[in-house]
């Protein structure tokens, strides 16, 4: 019998050993018993070890998943639903226990964790509460025939996940998925894995039928095509890259694989001269910062109308130099999950060095701790950036922002649809009319008013352009974890 993670106490705490997959209900190691190494982002050290998993492990969590999943689907909607609640309530009750591991695995604050864990719940909550109202309807074809359409489960689908809001992203797919009767596995981000297999082995203790939910830990590579050859897998929804999510969509095509892919961002944030400026700064500097930036809607390029461009910038200013980022607690924000990703951030930083910019503000990175060097970077503020700019164009997935200038509505509408990605915008004005006119215009998903936050569990996530298609959260996944089918019934 293996345990998902084995803890030793060391002087730093608890400590994670090995995670494991989690299939049938099971703690299993992988098959080849091959694990890799994880490190503490906040001290660059070794932490753990996770499962290495291949094909042979997906093929395992499927095979468990088919079997379970009719029974799943056949069930009343309500007693679907109520399982998904009691998950809910066990998130709740179990957040200091699934926080901590997840805040070990990405380095994130306390704060951070507790808007992410409570996001978690509520994503059962909602759709454990609205699988109830979900139906097809009757279409009137006349006397002679009674016509309606059903939704029915994929089966077995696959939840490709990223690693920088894991349980968060995990349950945002995973709570429609189950709802709407399919069985899921899941792969978690091999840098994130501990929260989500936790997760999985409290679902049982909930109700929720060994094979429903299972988890295989390892890398995408290996993963992700084994997940596309498994002809029992019915769809994926894949969470990650541009890069990650173009190549699961090239593998997916080969067998008409339905995705909802949800992807990268460059979000525009757009500050009009009537807006109100100290509340905008406020709202502007969390919009780059929240989570270290490692936000797929990070409003990163910010565009302020020329007129108030400089008061506004100061105040800016003033509001990121009051945020404090380190391994602590109760800092603003925390280190960068992965090393590849602190590395890459860094290297941007050159890359505007040769566009001949200066930070105003940030720039720095690295942290000393425990004899290591934590993955921290101060949040960082480019002006005079042209939309041109490398660092203006591509995702960085940290907390660097681009400040642009514009003169009018229109030239501000310009700046922000010219980019490869469409997964949110900002827009921050006193004028109703104004509000209504761009948000028509601009090419996104979201379009975030007078404030720059994620929205709710019941507001569609999903992008424009390279930022993907589909929508996850809100009513409308539902309708992506289903297959709409017409009854037509000759009377
Ligand atoms: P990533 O694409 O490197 O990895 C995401 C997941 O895909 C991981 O589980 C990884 O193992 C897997 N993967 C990697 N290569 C794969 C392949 N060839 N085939 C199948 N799976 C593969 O992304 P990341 O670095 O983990 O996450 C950051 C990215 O995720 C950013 O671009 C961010 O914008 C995006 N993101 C988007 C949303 C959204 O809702 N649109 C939310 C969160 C993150």
């Amino acid at each position: 019998m293996f345990v998902c993670m084995a803890f030793v106490k060391t002087s730093l705490g608890l400590k994670m050993e090995r995670i494991l997959n989690f299939i049938a209900g099971q703690s299993v190691p992988p098959s080849r018993n091959e694990y890799l190494d994880k490190f503490d982002p906040r001290s660059g050290l070794k932490q753990s070890e996770v499962a290495d998993s291949g094909a042979a492990d997906v093929d395992a969590a499927v095979a468990s998943s088919v079997a379970a999943q009719p029974h799943w689907a056949d069930m009343r909607p309500s007693a679907r639903g109520r399982i998904l609640v009691e998950m809910a309530r066990r998130v709740r009750d179990s957040v200091e226990r699934l926080g901590s591991l997840e805040r070990a695995e990405t380095g994130k604050p306390g704060r951070e964790m507790a808007q992410l864990m409570d996001l978690t719940a509520q994503y059962f909550e909602y759709y454990g509460g609205i699988v109830n109202s979900m139906d097809g309807e009757i279409i009137n074809a006349g006397a002679d025939y009674h016509v309606y359409t059903r939704r029915d489960p994929f089966g077995v689908v696959g939840v490709i996940l990223p690693w920088n809001a894991p349980l968060h992203q995990a349950a945002r797919a995973i709570a429609p998925a189950l709802a709407t009767g399919n069985a899921v596995v899941a792969k978690p981000s091999e840098f994130t894995s501990a929260s989500l297999v936790e997760l999985a082995r409290l679902a049982i203790e909930c109700g929720l039928p060994p094979g429903i939910l299972n988890v295989v830990v390892g890398t995408g590579p290996k993963l992700g095509p084994a997940l596309v050859d498994n002809l029992d897998i019915g769809k994926i929804s894949f969470t990650g890259s541009v890069r990650a999510g173009k190549e699961l969509g090239r593998l997916a095509a080969e067998r008409i694989l339905p995705l909802t892919l949800e992807l990268g961002g460059k979000s525009a944030n757009i500050v009009f001269d009537d807006a109100n400026i100290e509340a905008a700064a406020k709202g502007c500097a969390t919009g780059f910062t929240w989570n270290a930036g490692q936000w797929c809607a990070a409003g990163t390029r910010l565009l302020v109308q020329e007129d108030i461009h400089d008061e506004f910038v100061a105040r800016l200013v003033d509001h990121v130099s009051a945020l404090d980022v380190g391994p602590g607690d109760e800092t603003s924000y925390g280190a960068i999950t992965t090393q590849a990703q602190y590395e890459r951030i860094k290297a941007y930083f050159e890359i505007a060095k040769q566009d001949g910019l200066t930070p105003l503000i940030g720039g720095e990175a690295g942290l000393e701790k425990d004899g290591g060097k934590g993955w921290f970077i101060s949040p960082t503020v480019y002006v005079d950036v042209t939309n041109q700019m490398r660092i203006a164009r591509e995702e960085i997935f940290g907390p660097v922002l681009c400040v642009i200038r514009f003169r009018d509505e229109q030239e501000a509408i310009a700046i922000a649809n010219d980019s490869d990605y469409g997964l949110a915008a900002g827009i921050w004005t006193r004028d109703v009319s104004r509000v209504h006119r761009v948000a028509r215009r601009l090419d996104a998903g979201r379009i975030l008013v007078n404030e720059y936050s994620g929205g709710f569990v019941q507001t569609p996530c999903g992008g424009f352009k390279q930022s993907g298609y589909g929508r996850e959260q809100g009513v409308e996944a539902l309708a992506h974890y289903t297959q709409l089918k017409s009854v037509i019934i000759r009377l």
